[in-house]
This record gives structure tokens, C-alpha cells and sequence, in this order.
């Protein structure tokens, strides 16, 4: 990548390279850009030669540091139309005294002017919804007001926005008055983002080879899952921070497994995985509700190393906890878990002073998301119900007799971390270490696919 040195000058100049460079759309993913440009002000990006152009349309050079606005207004727009910035440019003396700036439009460049109340014997138009304007060193240099979102690439593959680096092409989407980016990319690039976002790269080759093909499997089943684009770059799809976390090791496992995914019955599987279970995974019905042929809990030997946590609630923290989640079981005065033949929590129960409570499936985790922990890590845990107080079981006002200490204590202590459904992440690093390919690691945590 190119850190930009604004010389606009050398954009003009690169034209004739630059065309060479534009990369072929085929088998592009859409990520929006969420952890840092969804609804924002403004987008900053930088590069010494990019092209800017409407959609994936033609691209026109532009260098150096741009800050991206959404435009609203009404202008004349003078009549005629060019092929560049530069020709447009040139024209702009002629409405001098005039508030008028140069516009990529569908039928090319032009100069809109704003009516600030003075009269040209022009047709007015009024900005679309995908108008944004570019500014230079604070000044609007041009505005792009066409049927599709404006959209910005780097001569070298590789733009800058705002602090980060991404491949391929920035489109500008504008929601009235912010804007949000997306990063329009070749869907095995984006991989190379994503494999070393969510295993370190100094892990096996083959557990990382296991990591990019689940990846890439749930990249192709989660097309369209958002609105205006496919995934997101967080972890609700699959955590992604442009080219920050390439590595050549990631890089390679992306390459060695190009283009393979995970499928059952024919179809591509939900590659669910998470970070740890703790030495057995979880039935996707037990975690979700639904049925899944190949998300079969199962003993997990292979993992070596995994996350042991502990978490302490007083009673009177869990009767709030519960109050907030409407469970209407007065005060919990017991906790008891039950479990399935794998040691997996599949009924968490809250016994109150005027009712109980049973949890059941994910909902035993992320019940506990708004306490000061957050959700339990796992569900392989136990819980200890310290001494129960009586008081609380018989008075409204109980709860204020509560005290922390070991009596009045619930204590979960568990191992692992996530939902425990598909791929263990750990698991596959312990297999990789023990020998077995990313296949063998694949067709184990995923029960009766085939990698195609
Ligand atoms: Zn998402």
C-alpha cells in the first residue's frame, strides 16, 4: 500500500496505468464497514492514485486525501457533459461569480451550480440520494450525484479509509445525512482479512486451513444478510479489519484452500464456530431450537487448551437480574442446573420466593448479558448455590438483607468460551497439533459433510 503524498498533479499524469489496474468484479462480497464508518459524518480516504466513479462504473483518477460528506441541495446544471475532471475543470471560469462546483453524473462530468437565488436559464436538478461530495483540503473539489452509490478504489489495490487500509473498492453509501462504507472486494481477499481476525497466525497450518474454509462457507451462506450489504465486520458475522491482520501464513491457508467450502446434502452448511468448547461441543437444537443434521453435539478430546472462568452473583444481583427480564419469581433464593451426557448445561433453573424460572438452551448464557460480566462464557459449568437465606425467601423486602461472602453466593464455574455449536476453534488447533488434516478437522466437527 501507498501512503499518499498529495501531489494531484501525478493523478493525471497515472491515467494510463491506472486502467490497467481495475480488477474484475467477479465473485465479490459486500462488508459493511460497521466498526468504524456505519452512519458517520464523514469518510476520509487517501491513496496516491485512486479512481473514483459511480458504482462499477468507469473510474476517474484522483490523488491525495479526500474527505467524503453527503450533499443535499438544488442546482442548475449546465448542459454539457465530459469525459474528465480536468475538461469540467476548465469550464468553471466561465460561471465565475457563481457558487459552482465540477459533478460526476451518469452522463459524465459537469458543473452544478448552486441557485443561491440567482437566475440561469438551465433546468434544475436536485441531488439524488447517493450525492456526497469529495473535499480536498476542506473545499469541495467535486461532488458524485449518481443512480448509484459513489465508489473509490486505489491504483495499487490496496485504499486507505480513515485510519485502516482495505483491498479492492470503498463504495460511499449515504442514509440522508451520514454515510457508511462498504468494501465492495474479491471474496478470497476479503478471507485474508478475516482468517487471522479470528485465529492467531502462529497457529497449525491445518487448523488455520479448517479456519478459512468455515469462513469462506459461512461468507457464501451469509450473502445478503444485512440490508445494503452482505456481512458485517464484526463478530456477529465474522470479524474483519481490512488488510491490519494479513498474514502470509493466513494469506497462504486462504490460497491452499481457494475456493473450497463445507456442504451436506448438497447444500453449504452454517460453518458456525466459536472459541472454546471446554471438551464437548453442543447440539445446534440444544443451542437454538432447530434442527441441524450436521451440528452434533459431541465429546471433544482433542481440545488441549480452553478458557476456565468463574463467575459469582449475590441472590440479590440474580433477582434483579431476573426482575429486568421479567421472570416474576420474586426472590431467587436457589440455582440448580441439569445437564446432558456430555457435561453440557441444558436447564438452568432460578428458584424464587414466588416462583421458579428454568432457562433452557442459549438463553442459559446469554441471559446473563446485561449483568456486569456479561453472558456466562459456556455452558459446560457447574453451579454452586450457596447457603440460602431464609429471609429472602419469605420477606418482599429481603433482598436488603442479602450480603455478599460465600453464604448468599451463586458461584458458576466453567470451561470454555461461545456457543459451543460447530467448529471449535482450540479443538481444531489441538487436532492440527495432533496430525489431522483441516479435512479430518472439518468432517469432525461438522458431522457427515463434504468439502468441496
Ligand atoms: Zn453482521
Amino acid at each position: 500500500m501507498k501512503k499518499l503524498k498529495c501531489l494531484f498533479i501525478t493523478a493525471f499524469v497515472a491515467v494510463g496505468c491506472y486502467f490497467t489496474t481495475v480488477h474484475a468484479y467477479a465473485d465479490t462480497i459486500r462488508v459493511g464497514l460497521e466498526k468504524n464508518f456505519k452512519n458517520v459524518a464523514s469518510v476520509t480516504v487517501n491513496d496516491s492514485v485512486m479512481g473514483v466513479g459511480i458504482g462499477n462504473g468507469v473510474k476517474y483518477p484522483i490523488a491525495g486525501t479526500y474527505t467524503i460528506k453527503p450533499v443535499t441541495g438544488n442546482y442548475y446544471v449546465i448542459g454539457e457533459y465530459f469525459n474528465t475532471y480536468a475538461e469540467a475543470n476548465a469550464k468553471l471560469p466561465a460561471y465565475t461569480g457563481y457558487n459552482c462546483v465540477v459533478a460526476l453524473t451518469d452522463k459524465g462530468w459537469t458543473i452544478y451550480v448552486r441557485t443561491d437565488g440567482k437566475k440561469l436559464n438551465k433546468a434544475t436538478v436536485n441531488t439524488g440520494n447517493y450525492c456526497v461530495g469529495f473535499a480536498y483540503e476542506g473545499k469541495y473539489k467535486f461532488i458524485v450525484d449518481g443512480s448509484s452509490p459513489a465508489r473509490v478504489n486505489a491504483s495499487d489495490g490496496i485504499i486507505g479509509v480513515g485510519d485502516n487500509y482495505y483491498r479492492d473498492d470503498i463504495e460511499i453509501y449515504r442514509q440522508g445525512s451520514t454515510l457508511t462504507a462498504v468494501n465492495v472486494i474479491d471474496e478470497e481477499k476479503y478471507l485474508y482479512g478475516v482468517i487471522n481476525s479470528e485465529m492467531p497466525s502462529s497457529w497449525s497450518k491445518e487448523a488455520q486451513k479448517a479456519q478459512a474454509v468455515a469462513a469462506r462457507t459461512y461468507m457464501e451462506r451469509g450473502k445478503e444478510k444485512h440490508d445494503i450489504y452482505d456481512l458485517c465486520d464484526g463478530v456477529h458475522c465474522q470479524d474483519y479489519n481490512g488488510t491490519k491482520n494479513e498474514t502470509e501464513a493466513g494469506i497462504t491457508a486462504v490460497n491452499e484452500t481457494k475456493g473450497l467450502c463445507i456442504y451436506y446434502d448438497g447444500s453449504l452448511i452454517e460453518a458456525v464456530y466459536f472459541a472454546s468448547d471446554g471438551g464437548a461441543t453442543i447440539d445446534g437444537a440444544e443451542a437454538w431450537g432447530y434442527e441441524t443434521p450436521y451440528l452434533k453435539g459431541k465429546q471433544d478430546t482433542y481440545e488441549k487448551e480452553y478458557k476456565e472462568w468463574t463467575r459469582q452473583f449475590t441472590y440479590s444481583e440474580l433477582t434483579d437480574m431476573c426482575n429486568a427480564r421479567g421472570y416474576n419469581i420474586g426472590n431467587v433464593i436457589k440455582v440448580e442446573a441439569e445437564y446432558n451426557k456430555n457435561g453440557i448445561v441444558t436447564g438452568l433453573t432460578f428458584r424464587g420466593s414466588k416462583g421458579q424460572k428454568m432457562l433452557t438452551k442459549d438463553e442459559i448464557r446469554t441471559a446473563f448479558s446485561a449483568t456486569s460480566g456479561g453472558s456466562l462464557f459456556s455452558r459446560n459449568f457447574t453451579v454452586a448455590s450457596g447457603a440460602e437465606t431464609t429471609a429472602a425467601a419469605n420477606s418482599e423486602n429481603a433482598s436488603a438483607e442479602t450480603t455478599t461472602g460465600t453464604a448468599g453466593v451463586v458461584t458458576f464455574t466453567g470451561k470454555g468460551n461461545g456457543h459451543s455449536v460447530g467448529m471449535s476453534q482450540y479443538g481444531a488447533k489441538g487436532m492440527a497439533e495432533a496430525g489431522y488434516t483441516f479435512e479430518d478437522i472439518l468432517k469432525f466437527y461438522y458431522t457427515g459433510v463434504e468439502i468441496k
